[in-house]
């Protein structure tokens, strides 16, 4: 038995970024995750100011910047093929009300910086191949089982708080009960993380991805999103349709060669992930001794990047509340401003974040229409400021 006063479940950017904070905050806590590693899929592709400005404080600005692109690259660019023209692009408002501007920066990259700023803080222990099997909730504390996913090994830990910072399918949610407002499924992806060097094309270091829209219909539409810095890491996000399977190696590879016309271009996949667009928000964001946080407590579609920000926010609202109640600073109707706080939020990024979906998919229409109809297509061009230009 293991007993500490936080128990908080996933090592995403939510989880990891609450265990920093309850340790700054002089709080131990003992963090859970199930994989053994941070994530090797880059997802997540932007922090924007306000997380900026808080790894700022927690000392990680500096190593999230460098892993990102320039601050000067264009969104988003329409295009018919990755190697001709750029038929429309639109560039990020300059970030003037603040010291620490957002970054254009893969996923992974943040979730390294966030496990190596851990690794230097002793208050948080961090357990990974580790993963909850169950709990159970009393007037004092919760009681969790979990099991070591390397040994097989099961042990239980008290705590007096348990944040289910574990993601779109949380077990934690599913345990307590608490059911989700809004749709499931609004579309089935599959993101191909590839490699190939292209470095040397300048418009393609100049830019955060290219939305291909081929006039060929037999030819799919395929996002594709610079990794990093350097050029050579790609994402593909592919749109399944009902049935659909993702791409196999050999036609993602076909199909990268093709969109840049380079019928020799070295292409790998390092890996595919399959994920569901959803616009979702739990009922509940707290039951008892019990919270929800990040991607547990909502989703969103991507347009905007609000999730791994969101989830920030999120913890970045109860840490300080937990430290107050645990130091017996604060009382138990502090705990509750969390959820009175923090699911408007979420509720609000919800609708933007498909105000923004709904616009794309009107702009591919729009697109294949630009030359009958201009006015139509620079239109919604515009409007995209509504997405790009927000400070999050
Ligand atoms: C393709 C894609 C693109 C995205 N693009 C953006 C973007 O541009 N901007 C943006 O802000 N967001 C984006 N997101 C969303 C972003 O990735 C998520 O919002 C973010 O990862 C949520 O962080 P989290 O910590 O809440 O959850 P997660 O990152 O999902 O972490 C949850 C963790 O909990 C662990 N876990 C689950 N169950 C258990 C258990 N029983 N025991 C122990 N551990 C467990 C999991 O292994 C996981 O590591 C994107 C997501 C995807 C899939």
């Amino acid at each position: 038995m293991i007993d500490v006063p936080v128990l908080v479940v996933g090592g995403g950017p939510a989880g990891m970024s609450l265990a920093l904070l309850l340790d700054r905050l002089g709080i131990p806590s003992l963090l859970a995750e199930r994989r053994p590693a941070t994530t090797n899929h880059p997802k997540a592709r932007g922090c924007h100011d306000r997380t900026m400005e808080q790894f700022r404080v927690w000392g990680i600005e500096d190593r999230v910047r460098r892993a990102g692109l320039p601050a000067t690259s264009d969104v988003a660019c329409w295009c018919e093929s990755l190697n001709g023209p750029l038929v429309a692009y639109t560039q990020p408002a300059p970030s003037t009300n603040t010291p620490a501007p957002r970054s254009i920066v893969p996923q992974d990259a943040v979730e390294e910086a966030l496990d190596h700023a851990l690794s230097t803080r002793p208050g948080a222990q961090v357990r990974r191949s580790t993963e909850l099997l169950t709990f159970a909730q009393d007037a004092a504390g919760v009681t969790a089982r979990l099991r070591s996913r390397d040994t097989g090994e099961e042990f239980e830990v008290r705590a007096q708080y348990l944040i289910g910072c574990d993601g779109a399918n949380s077990q934690v949610r599913t345990t307590l009960g608490v059911e989700m407002e809004g749709p499931e499924v609004l579309s089935l992806m599959a993101n191909h993380y590839y490699r190939a060097d292209l470095s040397h094309l300048p418009h393609v270091r100049s830019a955060i991805g290219f939305l291909v829209r081929p006039t060929d219909l037999e030819r799919p539409d395929v996002n594709v999103l610079a990794t990093g810095p350097d050029g050579n890491r790609w994402l593909a996000v592919q749109k399944l349709a009902d049935g659909e399977v993702p791409f196999s190696e050999e036609h993602l590879v076909q199909l990268v060669r093709e969109q840049w016309e380079m019928p020799d271009l070295e292409v790998e996949r390092i890996n595919v992930l399959n994920w569901t667009m959803s616009a979702q928000v739990a009922r509940h964001f707290r039951q008892g001794r019990v919270f929800l946080a990040g991607d547990a407590a909502h989703r969103f579609p991507t347009a905007g990047g609000n999730g791994l920000n969101s989830g920030v926010q999120d913890v970045h609202n109860l840490a300080w509340k937990l430290a107050m109640v645990l130091s017996g600073h604060g009382t138990e109707e502090l705990l509750d401003t969390y959820e009175s706080e923090r699911r408007p939020v979420a509720r609000s990024n919800t609708d933007f974040a498909v105000r923004n979906q709904q616009r794309i998919d009107k702009m591919d229409v729009a697109f294949r229409q630009r030359e009958e109809h201009p006015e139509a297509w620079r239109k919604l061009l515009a409007e995209q400021d509504k997405q790009l230009h927000t400070e999050g």
